[in-house]
């Protein structure tokens, strides 16, 4: 079966000075339609530029990028139509949201991609009962908490319906609560098939929730594959200061001391490899 490619990147580069010095330097990469991805990577590696060139606010020196099939380009008419596509929500919500009010913060995307009045209207409504932003609904942005803020700027990405959704570092600075929202919102855009992409330092997170996880380093893809295939890399996992998960962990010692079976499933969780060590 042939592959369903969503987002394609062959050898970008890109430069925030002028090409004097390059943060992406011959990054490629391609993402199947629906899988969940994280990309792991340390500070500085070019995933944050990375995410910016995927709806052209960052754009390219060098290479090609497609989407859906189509090479970005970056006219008043492609650029609207990319942002519609793949929706970025910031680390930073300060950084995204700029209206008034959160009814309005969540209509202006979706009355700029071309919605009439009633039709943003009705799409405001839904986002804001299933984003669970009914009890604030009425109050001014900049009167909102960190986590509520988070939940309106991906409101503000749903709302014009995306085929690729980006988080960068979804979790940080959220309370345990809010965590909670934005793992459910999350698995809500995995179960509409949207391509959702996300960037975290939480090895044990991305282990347990991608299909694929990406390591950039140094503007680079370092690695691309499985979970369980990339965090058994040690030699990878030490070059990128990276641990190994927790469970992954423990299973590995485990087998090793002869204690497991060596082909069972590496277990996503501490759930099976309880399940696991319960039937030695
Ligand atoms: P990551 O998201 O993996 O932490 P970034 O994409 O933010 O990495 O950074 C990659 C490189 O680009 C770093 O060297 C960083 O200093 C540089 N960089 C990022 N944003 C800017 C910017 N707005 N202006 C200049 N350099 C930047």
């Amino acid at each position: 079966m042939t592959k369903d490619i969503i987002l394609k990147a062959e050898d970008l580069y890109y430069s925030y000075d002028d090409n004097n010095t390059y943060s992406l330097k011959g990054l490629s990469l391609e993402i199947e339609r629906g899988k969940k991805v994280a990309f792991m990577g340390a500070n500085g590696a070019g995933k944050s530029t990375f995410f910016l060139t995927l709806n052209g606010i960052n754009r390219i020196s060098k290479g090609k990028l497609s989407i859906d099939g189509k090479e970005l380009g970056y006219s008043k008419k492609e650029l609207i139509d990319i942002r519609s596509k793949v929706g970025i929500v910031f680390q930073d919500p300060d950084n995204q949201l700029f209206s008034a009010s959160v009814r309005q913060e969540i209509s202006f995307g979706a009355l700029n991609m071309g919605m009439t009045e009633e039709e943003a209207a009705e799409a405001v409504d839904e986002m804001i009962e299933t984003l669970e932003i009914t009890p604030f609904k009425d109050r001014p942005t900049h009167a909102l908490s960190g986590g509520q803020k988070k939940q309106v700027s991906i409101a503000d990405v749903m709302v014009m319906n995306p085929e690729i959704v980006i988080l960068d570092e979804p979790a940080a600075a959220l309370d345990p609560k809010h965590t909670v929202i934005v793992n459910k919102i999350i698995n809500m855009m995995v179960d509409k098939g949207i391509t959702v992409l996300i960037s975290t330092h939480d090895v044990n997170f991305a282990y347990e929730w991608a299909d694929e996880v990406v390591v950039i380093h140094d503007g680079r893809t370092l690695r691309h594959g499985k979970p369980d295939e990339v965090f058994s890399d040690k030699e990878m996992l030490e070059m990128t200061n990276l641990a190994q998960p927790a469970v992954l962990e423990m299973f590995n010692s485990l087998v090793k001391k002869g204690l497991l079976a060596k082909d069972l499933t590496p277990p996503k969780n501490l759930k099976i490899l309880e399940e696991y060590i319960s039937l030695i």
